[in-house]
């Protein structure tokens, strides 16, 4: 065989380096995501506090943009600041449930390969992710499980545990969790200790399977509780917001979302005002107050026009 010559052998050499590159280049998001995400994947749970001082820079880049594909990152939730999955995946139970966002974007990160999508929404226990928060020292509002429901029957008490382990280690951040497993949620609070960075809430859609559940977390021990009121599906009626400190409300979005009358948020507002708990009008979602279907954006935020962002001071709590 014909012995290539030296110069050819370089440019092949040169061309090979050159496409390499550019493929790292233009790798799309994802895939750079779910390389990085690899990278922060191999800390373990045991790794993380003894070369916590040394990979840290390392770990919080790497974090910071897996997070965003993984584990969550900076949320665009107007009532949170970042997100923190240490479960994800559920199963639905009520009609708050019926366009769950977080199935479809369970099933998508799933298709693209994320790391701790494996499963797609099948409630998945991700030990890896317990240890996030304690990584992160700037104080910040953790909305815990935006990808699931921390007290979902899949979840054992002693998973639970373990994330309360790292809330209470966590002085510095407070913790929003959100269930519509209420009653669990109060079965579990009245056998531990629940740290004051902890706030507890409920999610309240309807009547039948929504409100039920104020009263068993109205009885939960913890600093703040809080609803979720969200999506707001009917007329909710009379509400008992005794030992409610907190109450957000919003429509639903998405393709197939429902529409939301001004008349059910007024209600739930004045009664907000009358009892008081604090009110947070989060959006209007995919239908507007006039009843027309727009996107999200365009429906905005407003309520008799202007915004409801009253929320507990984290500061205040401490
Ligand atoms: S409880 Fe939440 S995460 Fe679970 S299915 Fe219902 S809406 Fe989705």
């Amino acid at each position: 065989m014909a012995k290539m010559p030296s110069y050819t052998r370089f440019t092949s050499i040169r061309l090979l380096v050159w496409y390499l590159t550019a493929e790292l280049v233009i790798a799309d998001a994802g895939w750079q995501s779910r390389l990085v995400s690899k990278s922060a994947d191999r800390l373990t749970h045991a790794e993380m506090p003894t070369t916590k001082a040394t990979i840290r820079a390392g770990y919080n880049s790497a974090h910071t943009r897996t997070e965003q594909m993984m584990s969550g990152g900076q949320s665009k939730i107007e009532w949170t600041e970042r997100t923190w999955n240490p479960t994800v995946g559920c199963t639905k139970l009520s009609q708050g449930c019926k366009n769950c966002y977080a199935e479809g974007m369970s099933r998508r990160l799933q298709a693209m390969g994320t790391p701790g999508y494996e499963n797609g929404f099948k409630l998945t226990l991700l030990e890896n992710r317990l240890d996030e928060p304690l990584l992160r020292s700037k104080p910040t509002i953790y909305f815990v499980n935006s990808m699931s429901d921390l007290f979902h029957q899949s979840v054992p008490d002693s998973y639970i545990t373990q994330v309360f382990e790292t809330i209470r280690a966590c002085p510095q951040h407070t913790f929003q969790i959100l269930t519509k497993r209420a009653e669990r949620l109060a079965s579990y609070c009245g056998r531990h200790d629940i740290p004051l960075n902890a706030w507890l809430g409920v999610s309240v859609e309807d009547k039948r399977y929504g409100v039920p559940r104020i009263d068993h977390l109205r009885n939960v021990q913890a600093s703040i509780r809080f609803l979720s009121v969200e999506p707001l599906l009917e007329d909710l009626g009379r509400l008992n917001l005794r030992n409610i400190d907190w109450v957000i409300v919003g429509g639903e979005s998405g393709p197939k979302a429902r529409p939301m009358k001004t008349a059910w948020v007024e209600r739930v507002k004045q009664q907000c005002e009358a009892q008081g708990a604090l009110f947070f009008f989060k959006q209007w979602g995919g239908w507007g107050a006039d009843g027309v279907r727009r996107s999200k954006k365009a429906n905005g935020r407003l309520l008799a026009g202007q915004t409801w962002d009253a929320m507990p001071d984290p500061a205040a709590l401490i």
